[in-house]
């Protein structure tokens, strides 16, 4: 299967499910790469370079341009290898334990979003009804 002229699939990621953007690298990595490639050619004495680089002259100094060069390398390095990981995971069997991790994602993110609200919701009235909020979250939890 052709996924670009010169690549069978992404460079970083492997993936093939996601279209070619450009130099072998599928619209995901591409960003990153790009990124890095900026980061890595920038340099305090050719303000040219510093695309995306802080302005603020604070920044400006040798000591902490290394650094602040050092961490956005990091970042971008790190995301290339989320989008690599996340790509491969997909290449695995599913184990109970990959959904049983996904179902607690989901809840979790279900009782942040809803905060405790579902627990004032009168499900069965005669608990509501006779119960302080207090209770009636223990009672609602022992049923479940
Ligand atoms: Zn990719």
């Amino acid at each position: 299967m052709h996924w670009s002229k010169k690549y069978t699939q992404c460079r970083n990621c492997g993936t093939q499910r996601f279209p070619h953007k450009l130099f072998g690298y599928c619209a995901r990595c591409f960003h990153s790469v790009k990124r890095l490639e900026e980061v890595r050619l920038w340099n305090l004495n050719q303000p040219q370079t510093l695309k995306g680089y802080p302005r603020d002259m604070i920044f400006h100094n040798p000591k902490t341009f290394e650094r602040v060069k050092k961490w956005h390398l990091k970042q971008y390095k790190e995301r290339l290898e989320g989008i690599r990981y996340s790509e491969e995971k997909l290449q695995w069997p599913i184990s109970g334990h990959d959904i049983e991790y996904k179902i607690r994602e989901v809840a979790i993110l279900s009782v942040e979003l809803m905060g405790l609200s579902c627990f004032s919701e009168p499900q069965t009235p005669s608990i509501v009804i006779s119960t302080q909020n207090k209770e009636k979250f223990s009672t609602r939890n022992s049923i479940a």
